[in-house]
C-alpha cells in the first residue's frame, strides 16, 4: 500500500471562480434562443464505421445574442450510426468555448440563458465555460447520449472582447458506428527524459486498464511511446504549451498522456486533465492532452507507486472525456451522472468542510473520479461513467483480425 500522502487530483473546476463574471449575469439577457433545423446546406458529419476529424473555419465576431464573440451558428446532419460526437473551438486564448450546442429539440448548452438556468454557462448539464481549447462533447451522461442522430447545432464563441475578428476553425470530431464496451489507445509521451521505467510504465498501464475494463468500460487499446524535449520538471503556466505538442506520426484517435517527474511550482501534484472535456482525438491545439506526474506517486522508499498512478491516468482521461469528480472537495456536486453515490453532509465527521477519501469511503471514496486519493484504491466505475468512456469519440471498435 502506498504511504504517500493524500494529493489531490487537479482539474479545471479548480479554475472556475477566477472564469466567474462579475455579479452573475454577464452572459445573455435570460431568454432562450429559437432552436435551429438542418437543411440541404447542413453537412453530414463523419465516415460510416470510422474515426473522423472535420474541420471548419470562420471568423468570430460580436453576437448580440450571446454578448460573446462568436462564430456562426453550423447545423450538421448527425448520422444514425453515430457512437460519440466531439466539437473543439481552435483558437489561442483561455476564453474560448461554446454559446450554443444541442441535438435536435434538446438544448444542452444556450449562452444566452440567464445564471443558474439547465443549459446556461456555469450550469449544468455541463457546466460550461470560457478554457483553453474549449470542448463540449456527446455523451456526457445519459441525456446527451446521441443515439439516432439528428440535427446537432454548435456554435463556437469566445469571453474576451480582443477575439473580435479573429480567425478561427472548429474541428468537428466523431466515431461512427457500434463500438461495443470500446477501447481507448494512449500516446505515452514521456517529457524531458522523465524517470519512468518500461516494467513501470507496464504496470501503470494495466493498472488503468483494470480500472476502466473493471467496471464495464473501455478497456487500453494501443499505447504507443513518444518522448520530447524539455525540462521534466513543469511549471504549472507551460502545462498547456505541453498539452499543444504536435506528435509526429501520433495515432489521433489515441489520448495524448505526458509523463513528467513533477510540477516544479506544484510538487506533488498527480495530474491534470486539458478539460471536462477537453479536446478528443486532436493534437497540437490547446488543452489536447492529460500530465501525470511521478513524483507524487513515489512511496518513501523513492520507488513508484503503480497502482495509484494507474488510478491517475484513469481518473485524468476520464476528465478529458467529460466525466466530472464525483464529489468536489466542499461536498459540493457538479457532476450530472445519477448512478454515483454523493458523499452526503453528514460524512465530514471533523465538520471542516474538506471531504476526504476516507469519509467519504462508505460513498463514492472509493470511485476512480472521487476528487482526491486515500489510503485505499480507488476503482469503483459506475455503469454511467462507464458509458461516457466508451462512447466517447476516443474509443473504437476492437480491430478484427
Ligand atoms: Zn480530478
Amino acid at each position: 500500500m502506498t504511504s504517500s500522502p493524500s494529493l489531490f487530483k487537479l482539474s479545471m473546476l479548480l479554475l472556475l471562480p477566477a472564469c466567474e463574471p462579475d455579479g452573475g449575469n454577464k452572459l445573455g439577457g435570460g431568454g432562450s434562443r429559437t432552436v435551429p433545423t438542418c437543411d440541404e446546406g447542413s453537412a453530414t458529419l463523419g465516415v460510416a464505421g470510422e474515426f473522423a476529424v472535420d474541420s471548419f473555419d470562420f471568423d468570430m465576431a460580436y453576437d448580440p445574442a450571446t454578448l460573446l464573440i462568436s462564430g456562426p451558428v453550423f447545423t450538421f446532419e448527425l448520422p444514425a450510426d453515430i457512437s460519440g460526437v466531439s466539437a473543439t473551438v481552435d483558437l489561442p486564448g483561455k476564453d474560448v468555448g461554446f454559446a450554443f450546442w444541442g441535438l435536435d429539440d434538446a438544448v444542452f448548452i444556450d449562452a444566452s440563458r440567464q445564471d443558474e438556468t439547465e443549459g446556461a454557462w456555469w450550469s449544468a448539464p455541463y457546466w460550461h465555460w470560457g478554457a483553453l481549447g474549449g470542448t463540449v462533447t456527446l455523451p456526457i451522461d445519459p441525456s446527451t447520449m446521441p443515439d439516432g442522430g439528428g440535427c446537432l447545432f454548435v456554435q463556437p464563441s469566445a469571453l474576451a472582447m480582443n477575439q473580435d475578428g479573429k480567425s478561427a476553425t472548429m474541428h468537428v470530431v466523431t466515431q461512427r458506428g457500434d463500438v461495443g464496451t470500446g477501447v481507448i489507445d494512449v500516446n505515452i509521451i514521456i517529457v524531458g527524459g522523465a524517470a519512468l521505467y518500461q516494467d513501470e510504465l507496464d504496470a501503470t498501464v494495466a493498472r488503468m486498464d483494470q480500472v476502466w475494463s473493471g467496471g464495464g468500460g473501455p478497456s487500453v487499446g494501443n499505447v504507443e511511446i513518444f518522448e520530447v524535449g524539455g525540462s521534466s520538471y513543469l511549471y504549472y503556466d507551460d502545462s498547456n504549451e505541453l498539452r499543444a505538442t504536435e506528435l509526429s506520426g501520433g495515432n489521433p484517435q489515441a489520448v495524448n498522456l505526458f509523463i513528467v517527474d513533477d510540477y516544479a511550482d506544484e510538487p506533488g501534484t498527480l495530474g491534470e486533465a486539458g478539460g471536462i472535456p477537453g479536446p478528443l482525438g486532436l493534437q497540437g491545439v490547446d488543452g489536447a492532452g492529460t500530465i501525470v506526474a511521478l513524483d507524487g506517486h513515489r512511496m518513501r522508499d523513492g520507488s513508484l507507486d503503480v497502482s495509484t498512478m494507474g488510478e491517475t491516468m484513469a481518473h485524468e482521461i476520464g476528465h478529458q472525456v467529460g466525466l466530472f469528480h464525483t464529489t468536489e472537495s466542499d461536498g459540493s456536486r457538479t457532476e450530472p451522472l445519477d448512478d454515483t453515490a454523493a458523499c452526503p453532509e453528514s460524512a465530514d465527521r471533523d465538520g471542516d468542510w474538506y471531504f476526504s477519501a476516507e469519509e467519504c469511503a462508505d460513498h463514492d471514496g472509493r470511485n476512480f473520479m472521487f476528487w482526491i486519493t486515500g489510503n485505499f484504491t480507488q476503482d469503483e466505475v459506475s455503469p454511467q461513467q462507464a458509458d461516457v468512456l466508451s462512447r466517447s469519440v476516443v474509443s473504437r471498435r476492437v480491430a478484427s483480425r
